[in-house]
């Protein structure tokens, strides 16, 4: 008897909607490309790059559209005999510093077996490596640091690179950073020395509309899926939600993925707006799951008071009433309560997580307060929390009380 069956009953392409597809035409992006090919344009004419740096949220194409761009660069200069384009990508998100960035640069170019060990050199001395590579290779080379925002504030390289050449280091090879960055902030926290260099030339990637996204995922949809499996309104209602939350597309891009998978899971032969809104939820509990996991013990306990406040149909609560509940909460557990300031850090942190809203109130004479409520379904928030905490009686009690409410 076989086991494994072969079920392609919905996707044509299931790989187009992940990750690593590399979509054969860019859509929705004209203007981004335009002043982008307008940066690069020196590549082309033999003279030094510019920096350049984009930046814009996740999902939002400032990847896609630089290896379309990139490999479309490649192809022409191949024409131009003087050019001698190398390119170098590197994705800087497991890396937390300068000195690893540079490290792995250097791996990347160097001949296998001639990789350098990632730790015990000085930061100068690893720079030096990569200005001997970079000389080694020659000609143009474009370095692409993606999500470079994970190096922080240990940006040295970021300021020593773009000077190598006026400083001598670098005598053959002609160097263009190419920066990307999930993080507007980061830009602004450079120093402004950074600052000047490397951005260049700066693009930003503004988030994607409904309208926009509704044609990026119609391409995507046409490779993925099977024809008459899904429908316009699918598609709409992906781009409707994505566009809602941050405008990536890399959001509506899952949101059909998840769906499409609910609708083959189910054997069902179409996609639906039913399976639109279950991949949604689905999407949502990771999201938050993925939060509550990564908070301390008493980031658990300071939600677990929002959210009995919650249940009580009681939010917005005052960070007063919060603290209040947090303490009652902490008394019962039996662990010492944090103070008010403490606890309010750990209610910023839910709302950076996407977890709470937070608004400010004015009071007059009394001065500002906050108040915050959930910003995630109760149950998503529940159950994650209920794997973190133990104190089933208490959960019991909560989603009763949430219920006489009629609080979701
Ligand atoms: P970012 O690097 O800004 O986080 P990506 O470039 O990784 O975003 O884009 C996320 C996903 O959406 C990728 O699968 C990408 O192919 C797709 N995508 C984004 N923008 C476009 C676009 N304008 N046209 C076609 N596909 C796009
Ligand atoms: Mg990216």
């Amino acid at each position: 008897m076989r086991r494994f069956e072969r079920k392609r009953a919905i996707f044509a392409n299931k790989d187009a909607l992940r990750e690593s597809y590399q979509p054969d035409s860019i859509e929705e992006r004209d203007e981004e490309i335009e002043a982008y090919m307008d940066a690069l344009q020196p590549v082309v004419d033999g003279w030094e790059p510019n920096n350049v740096f984009l930046y814009g949220n996740t999902g939002v194409g400032k990847t896609a559209v630089t290896e379309y761009l990139l490999s479309l660069l490649q192809d022409d200069v191949e024409e131009y005999d003087d050019v001698d384009l190398s390119v170098v990508s590197l994705n800087c998100k497991p890396l937390s510093s300068s000195y690893q960035v540079a490290v792995e640069l250097v791996n990347e170019l160097r001949p296998d077996g001639g990789e350098i060990s990632t730790t015990g050199y000085p930061q100068q001395t690893v720079f030096n490596k990569l200005y001997e590579e970079l000389d080694e290779v020659g000609g143009t080379i474009l370095l692409v640091l993606d999500e470079i925002d994970a190096i922080g504030d240990r940006d040295e390289l970021l300021y020593e690179l773009p000077r190598a050449r006026s400083k001598g280091d670098l005598e053959d090879a002609k160097v263009g950073i190419i920066g990307i960055s999930n993080d507007f902030k980061f830009r602004d926290q450079l120093d402004p020395r950074v600052q000047d260099t490397l951005c260049e030339r700066e693009l930003q990637f503004p988030p994607y509309n409904a309208q926009e996204l509704t044609n990026i995922l119609s391409s995507r949809a046409e490779i993925a899926l099977r024809e008459d499996t899904y429908d316009e309104a699918v598609v709409r209602l992906c781009a409707a939600l994505a566009a809602k939350d941050r405008g990536s597309a890399r959001q509506a891009l899952d949101l059909l993925l998840l769906a499409a998978e609910q609708a083959e899971n189910g054997d069902d032969d179409r996609v639906s707006e039913r399976h639109v809104e279950a991949a949604r939820h689905e999407l949502e509990r990771e999201r938050v799951e993925e939060g509550i996991r990564q908070l301390t013990q008493h980031g658990h306990l300071a939600l677990l008071a929002v959210v009995s406040i919650a249940a009580e149909g009681d939010t917005p609560g005052r960070s007063r009433a919060i603290y209040d509940r947090y303490l009652d909460i902490c008394d019962g557990y039996g662990v010492d309560s944090l103070a008010q300031r403490s606890v309010h850090n750990h209610l910023s942190d839910l709302r950076m997580l996407g977890i709470l809203t937070a608004r400010e109130n004015r009071s007059g004479s009394r001065g500002n307060f906050y108040s915050y409520e959930l910003d995630v379904p109760l149950e998503s928030a529940l159950t994650a929390l209920e794997d973190e905490l133990d104190m089933q009686q208490r959960f019991s009690d909560l989603r009763t009380v949430a219920t006489m409410n009629e609080v979701r």
